[in-house]
């Protein structure tokens, strides 16, 4: 099969350069949104997180703040920026968000390139269990964006055979996930059966009544690989390969014996205590259209400004008399343009590779600050590929060979036969960007572990994409790949391998009007949106909680640059 005939390509790569982005021939935009889904809407079947929940993950709402009106600056305009945002402009402060590129949303962001394609950084799910994220949507008006696709997750095999962890059952949570595990076809029955062994000796369990207990135990895990765990408790070797690892491979970008056993067991510990914490949703569209242009507009509307291609790069400090540090202002830069910029307090939402570029160098001296650096990025590989019928679509032929109507499956596809671990057709499961009248699918596909790819050429991936997506479904045998895009991200997660929990930092740091936010951040959730959305919160309470002290440094700042004035006046005088 060709591998291309138009196609597009952008790198983010970890140095901080500026993407390069490259474009062929033209695809033609003629949208006709499809009515695909009856349910979008969060209000209803969504857990109840704030019953029986790790509280860590399911913060109250704050008290309204009292204390003085401050001035905030925002570096990032990532989830974790804009949550931070969010959140500050609703308690009154000001906010000023930075960011070096030209678009909002970090990795969850996209944009329209010169042909009118939506390019994503990543494949994004929300699971039903990201109540911080759809409080943060709901507050937008961005609720009615999300599609909620089958209770079920799904396995691609090689040569189409499809395995269901099938979660539909009208009884919930334990029992419908105690059923969706002993009925898989994605395992062989012994699998099953020591998977089972496996999971009924997990912390998991004691999710089921101490939520705040299980976490504790789970937290304990992150030295232990999930392989190193789940072999401990009886699990197989196979039931990793067939199913774990595809799934790790989607949490966190890296297999079963390099992820955290603590990342795993957190996500399983909602999946098996609430219902709908395994309902998967996927966004209408594009995110810049459906989640992150909702999330600007209420910022914008409240008073919030985006300086996009402002970039950070120096951040100014001094010390006081007492020895404490302090930040005096950031140095910014947009193409040839520098100004110093000057807040109450400084928020830094980046991701690793930023912040690590960020943090001056004796600031390094504290363990806390130091500790940022055990941190790494994962690499990852995004291929989204057009076709000219609809992959998927495995039972009928003719079906996925005519442009009339879409046809496939419409959920997050997982896969243990290809270089990528989790797929989608978005022209089925995201359709108001996505699907195109007169063109089929577009699958987009995450290379997991992507460094293997980050070398190569975007014709040489998309050939092997290609290749791997026809082993897959075989019933795609003729059909062409009409336009492709490969976005590389050198790094993109931290690696949640075991260990590393403890080096992640608080969002209050012991710099008086510095803190953090970003996924990578302490949160009790994983890396990922919920967790960014999450660190974001946590970023405006200490914030909030720190107002009359900000103060007290403002004026203090002010009154100490009007005395080095009058001494520089007195020298020239003299
Ligand atoms: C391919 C892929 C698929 C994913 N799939 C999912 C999924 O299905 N579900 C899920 O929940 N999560 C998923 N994630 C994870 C999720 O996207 C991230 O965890 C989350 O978006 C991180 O948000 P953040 O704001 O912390 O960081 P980022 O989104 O990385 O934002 C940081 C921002 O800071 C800016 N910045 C950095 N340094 C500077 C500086 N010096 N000056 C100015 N700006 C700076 C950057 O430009 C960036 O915009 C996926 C990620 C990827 C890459």
């Amino acid at each position: 099969m060709a591998a291309t005939a138009a196609s597009a390509s952008l790198c983010f790569p970890a140095n901080g350069n500026r993407p390069t982005f490259r474009i062929g021939s033209s695809v033609k935009l003629f949208k006709r949104p499809l009515r695909l889904t009856l349910r979008s809407d969060l209000d209803s079947n969504v857990s109840d997180m704030s019953t029986n929940a790790p509280k860590g993950l399911f913060p109250p709402e704050p008290e309204h703040y009292r204390g003085p009106k401050l001035k905030v600056a925002i570096i990032g305009a990532g989830l974790a920026g804009m949550s931070t945002a969010v959140e500050l402009l609703d308690q009154g402060h000001e906010v000023d968000i930075y960011d070096s590129r030209s678009f909002i949303g970090g990795k969850v962001g996209s944009f329209v390139d010169k042909k009118g394609n939506h390019i994503e950084m990543g494949l994004h799910v929300f699971f039903g269990c990201y109540n911080n994220l759809f409080r943060l949507m709901k507050k937008v008006g961005a609720e009615k964006n999300l599609l909620v696709k089958d209770h079920t997750h799904t396995f691609v095999n090689k040569g189409g055979e499809i395995g269901e962890l099938d979660f539909r059952f009208p009884v919930g949570a334990p029992l419908h996930g105690i059923r969706a595990f002993l009925t898989t076809n994605q395992l062989e029955p012994y699998d099953k059966a020591r998977n089972a062994v496996a999971l009924a000796l997990s912390p998991v369990v004691r999710a089921l009544v101490d939520p705040d207990g299980a976490m504790r135990t789970i937290r304990d895990l992150d030295n232990v690989s999930f392989s190193d765990w789940f072999m401990s408790k009886g699990g197989t070797r196979k039931s990793i390969q067939r199913m774990w690892d595809p799934v790790a491979y989607a949490l966190g970008f890296i297999d079963c014996d390099n992820i955290s056993a603590r990342c795993m067991l957190t996500i399983f510990s909602l999946f098996a205590t609430k219902t709908e914490a395994s309902l998967l949703r996927m966004l209408k569209g594009s995110p810049d259209v459906y989640l992150s242009g909702p999330i600007r507009k209420y910022i914008m509307d409240r008073g919030g400004r985006f300086h996009l291609r402002w970039g950070c790069r120096e951040i100014l400090y001094d010390k006081s008399s007492d020895g404490g540090v302090y930040v005096t202002g950031l140095a910014m830069s947009k193409a040839t343009q520098k100004q110093i910029i000057k807040a109450d307090a400084y928020v830094a939402a980046c991701d690793v590779p930023g912040i690590k570029r960020l943090l001056p160098k004796d600031w390094r001296e504290s363990q806390f600050f130091d500790n940022i650096y055990k941190l790494v990025g994962v690499p990852v590989v995004t291929v989204q590929l057009r076709y000219n019928g609809w992959v998927t679509e495995l039972r009928d032929l003719e079906r996925a060979r005519q442009l009339r109507q879409a046809a496939g499956l419409d959920n997050l596809l997982y896969t243990p036969d290809a270089d990528f671990s989790c797929f989608a057709d978005l022209a089925l499961s995201s359709p108001e960007d996505y699907y195109l009248e007169g063109q089929g699918s577009l699958l987009q596909c995450v290379l997991t572990p992507g460094d293997p790819y980050m070398p190569l050429p975007n014709d040489e991936i998309i050939k092997r994409v290609t290749k791997q997506v026809l082993e897959l479904f075989p019933s795609s045998q003729g059909l062409e790949v009409t336009w492709s895009s490969v976005v590389k991200i050198a790094q993109s997660l931290y690696r949640e391998g075991p260990g590393k929990d403890p080096f992640r930092p608080d969002q209050k740091t012991p710099i008086k009007n510095f803190f953090l936010a970003g996924s990578y951040t302490k949160q009790d959730y994983i890396d990922s949106m919920e967790g960014a959305t999450l660190s974001g919160r946590q970023a405006s309470a200490y914030v909030c909680s720190a107002g009359e002290e900000l103060v007290e440094l403002r004026k203090a700042l002010a009154l100490s640059e009007l005395k080095d004035a009058e001494t520089s006046d007195e020298l020239t005088l003299v």
